[in-house]
């Protein structure tokens, strides 16, 4: 037997917790318990001889496995069951422009007036014909927008892609999903009009209630634009739209976001099932708050919501995921024709996993679905406090909240 190499201990000062994160099993543990694990663990035959009740709970809780086990074979195994169901989509997200309207403090694009060249945008559309192909095998497109702020490039690339899109997915019969990233403040009748024959999912951002919210995004005269983004997603749930409303919060922002739950009561029950809340933390939050009570706090704040008949999307989950990124099927075209895997990172040739070409073909397409599913599933128990770590060393400050916002 030896230990299983995705687990993980947590010293929460008076116990231990022991989680792993492929079975998803935790167990706290006194200090004494800890100490006789962390001396034999080593040496699990001996543990199971002087500690046999412990031995089979670790046993049972895969903290302790066979030493034939391929974890990470099994981990790969379980990860692609998970996928299933998207097995026959091909996920192609287009970063149209890196430029946005807005300058967010925690923003880690340059947001460089960028735009995509007529070569890259047909080379976009040459691989959507490529992959809608039927010896293909897909039934189904997911084109999503990121950037920057897509909408920028709206009435070209964006329109542009869309058009063509839809005319191969109708003629090869296959499924069309159209999702947008975006700050949302563009998101006008004229858009929604073009918008109507996709039914387009969005995913909109607010960083607080209207205060805080036009402290972090402002347009470049330095004015608020809360009250029209709250207007336009509202627009857009009217018209049969889903939207998921990102809440990005730190531990000071949190509390703020109580107000926000006024400002989308009264929906009628057609429309308020099209929307839904997703808190999300600021990963360059320098609070120095213990996790767990910034954990506590999230969810206090979800239960306002779902108490006036919001809907909320949980904030967290310790359980095995498949992000879209570690889909083989799924790939990220920068407005230069650069090729990714991951949008939460900044699109730098470093990061870079090819170039788009002619044809839809990709060079030095070394993508594989394999290549981060030991780290991802190692790490995930702990993104909380990664993150505050990462936090702790990131030069970005949060500005001041300096008072109180009553609506
Ligand atoms: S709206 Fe999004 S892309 Fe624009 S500055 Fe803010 S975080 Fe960056």
């Amino acid at each position: 037997m030896k230990e299983s190499i995705y687990n993980h201990i947590i010293d929460n000062g008076e116990n231990f917790i022991l989680y792993n994160a492929l079975s998803d099993e935790a167990a706290v543990i006194t200090k004494e318990l800890y100490n006789i694990y962390e001396s034999r663990h080593r040496n699990p035959d001996d543990l199971k001889t002087a500690y046999p009740d412990f031995y089979d709970y670790l046993v049972k809780a895969g903290i302790i496995v066979a030493e034939d086990i391929d974890e990470i074979n099994e981990a790969l195994r379980l990860n692609d069951s998970k996928g299933l169901a998207q097995k026959k989509a091909f996920h192609l997200t287009v970063n149209p422009t890196l430029k946005c309207n807005m300058n967010c403090w925690y923003c880690y694009e340059d947001k460089r007036p960028t735009r995509m060249s007529e070569e890259t945008l047909s080379r976009v559309c040459e691989l959507i014909e490529d992959r809608m192909r039927p010896d293909k095998g897909f039934d189904w497109l997911i084109l999503s927008f990121f950037g920057g702020e897509p909408l920028l490039a709206f009435h070209k690339e964006v329109k542009m892609i869309l058009e063509f899109a839809k005319r191969i997915c109708d003629r090869e019969k296959k499924h069309l999903s159209v999702l947008f990233t975006t700050n949302g403040f563009l998101l006008d009748d004229g858009i929604l009009d073009s918008l109507g024959p996709y039914l387009p999912k969005f995913q909109i951002t607010l960083d607080g209630n209207e205060y805080v919210h036009n402290s972090v995004k402002r347009t470049k005269g330095h004015l608020g634009t809360y009250s029209r983004i709250v207007a336009n997603i509202k627009n857009a749930i009217s018209r049969g739209c889903y939207v998921t409303v990102r809440l990005n919060y730190t531990y000071k922002s949190l509390p703020y976001f109580v107000d926000v739950i006024s400002d989308f009561e009264n929906l009628s029950s057609a429309d308020n099932a099209l929307l839904s809340f997703n808190f999300q933390r600021i990963w360059q939050d320098c609070s120095d708050v213990p996790a767990c009570e910034v954990t506590e706090a999230v969810h206090k704040m979800e239960h306002h919501f779902l108490d006036a008949g919001l809907t909320i999307i949980p904030s967290s989950s310790n359980s095995l995921q498949k992000c879209y990124a570690d889909c083989e099927d799924s790939i990220t075209i920068n407005f230069d024709g650069r090729v990714f895997k991951c949008t939460a990172r900044d699109f730098t040739e470093s990061n870079s996993e090819g170039m788009l070409e002619e044809k839809g073909n990709i060079s030095n397409h070394v993508i594989s679905a394999s290549k981060g599913i030991r780290k991802m599933t190692r790490q995930m128990s702990f993104i909380t406090g990664f993150m505050t770590l990462l936090s702790s060393r990131n030069r970005i400050k949060e500005p001041e909240i300096t008072r109180m916002w009553n609506c």
